[in-house]
């Protein structure tokens, strides 16, 4: 069985939805299962009507609206017939999102989140799967709640591989082409759950790992994996081949192309990842397998910005040891603060790291009474996997440069752009 996935953008308007049956008249549809995310934008929008809801804003009924609309509205493109009953099974899965909304009454954000979150994936397979079908595809549309099993952790769900394996292993149907969600699961009491933001990419590799899956296929709007992000660097390069633990570093180091979590199921069965274009089929793309690490060896550069670096020091020249590390690592930890690297010296410590979650003042207040704390916002982190003179070079022209840090394969620059 071969696993594909189509990430939101290849099927956010009609047109993706028709270029997603092309792809697969192309790539072939049996034995396939194909793991899709919500339209567009949708997973976002869904974020504000959340938001909304916890904030009894007035502005609820219109966010929940605007998300019916712009699926109506692909509805209207796709099928000519609007007796065809995709509409009523469509309606009917809103109707149950409102009825959760006016009813609801847990406190628990994260818990609502993923409720009501999970309807971005539940419509989108329901109208490709139709759309399938309509197009005359034999197509099986799946509901990856009872197959992926996880932990109550709402937003961020661990799987439960044990029981996901139980439910997955001969429970796919073959031959047909089968179409499912990415990034949900469901808990012990059969809760839906979700799987961290961009989580589709990893239901991929839950599947793949599970089926002892031929290869996964994920369809994207470029090429494959390039060696540089093309908007921000000129002759950015496509990469053949990767490594398994090439591409588990560079998503490490904040690669955007690969989820981190959905490389290592794969890599344990030797499953091969390909990457390639939804424009360009044909293209062979990028293969994540065994074998050279980089072809072409190319430094590859990932570029992280609003970064924010902080340097500690002791405030009676004391040296910062193991004690002091281990305390400033729990604060990070308790406040979701990400590091992203690290350096340090008799009585500094250095740190560049991610406030995803806007905490760094109270993790701040409780630091400072301890330390001298200074601290750049907003500066831009630069990892160049496999540098070399030149692309460091790149890098650091007209930039201060404020922290760099070498070991053997990696360079990471901290700069202020502004
Ligand atoms: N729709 C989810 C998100 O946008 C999952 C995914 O796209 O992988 O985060
Ligand atoms: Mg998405």
């Amino acid at each position: 069985m071969r696993v594909f996935k189509f990430g939101g953008a290849s099927v956010k308007d009609a047109a993706g939805i028709r270029n997603v049956y092309d792809v697969l008249q192309q790539a072939g549809y049996e034995d396939v299962l194909v793991i899709v995310s919500a339209m567009g934008k949708t997973t976002n929008a869904l974020e504000d009507v959340i938001k909304n809801y916890f904030d009894k804003s007035p502005e609820l009924s219109s966010s929940v609206q605007e998300v019916k609309k712009y699926h109506n509205q692909i509805l209207l493109d796709l099928f000519e017939d609007d007796k065809h009953e995709v509409f009523s099974a469509v309606n009917t899965q809103f109707a149950d999102m409102e009825y959760f909304l006016a009813h609801n009454k847990s406190p628990n954000y994260n818990f609502v989140y993923d409720q009501i979150v999970s309807y971005g994936e539940l419509i989108s397979t329901t109208i490709l799967s139709q759309f399938m079908s309509y197009k005359g595809i034999q197509t099986q549309w799946l509901d990856v709640r009872n197959y992926i099993k996880t932990d109550s952790t709402y937003r961020d769900a661990e799987v439960d591989w044990e029981l996901t394996q139980k439910n997955i292993a001969n429970n796919i149907p073959r031959k047909i082409l089968n179409i499912t969600q990415g990034f949900l699961g469901s808990d012990e009491n059969n809760f839906t759950t979700t799987l961290g933001r961009e989580g589709s990419d990893y239901t991929a590799a839950i599947f793949a790992y599970c089926l002892n899956a031929e290869s996964v296929t994920i369809w994207k709007d470029v090429p494959g994996v390039m060696n540089a992000d093309p908007r921000y660097f000129e002759n950015a390069s496509l990469l053949n081949q990767i490594s398994y633990r090439e591409a588990i570093e560079l998503a490490f180091y904040g690669a955007s192309v690969i989820h981190p979590k959905t490389l290592q199921p794969l890599q344990k069965k030797e499953i091969p990842l390909y990457v390639k274009s939804f424009i360009n089929p044909t293209l062979k793309g990028t293969s994540v397998s065994k074998g050279q690490d980089l072809e072409p060896y190319l430094p590859c550069f990932i570029v992280k910005r609003n970064q924010l670096l902080i340097s500690l020091s002791s405030i009676d020249f004391s040296f910062i040891m193991e004690e002091n590390i281990s305390e400033i690592f729990g604060l990070f930890h308790q406040f979701r603060l990400k590091v992203n690297l690290i350096q340090n010296s008799a009585i500094s410590f250095s740190v560049c790291v991610e406030d995803k979650f806007g905490n760094f003042n109270d993790c701040n207040a409780i630091l400072s009474k301890k330390f001298k704390v200074d601290f750049t916002e907003n500066v831009t982190l630069y990892t160049i996997r496999h540098f070399n003179e030149q692309a460091a070079q790149t890098v650091e022209d007209n930039k201060t440069v404020l922290l760099k840090q070498i070991s053997k394969e990696t360079m990471q620059i901290v700069t202020n752009e502004n």
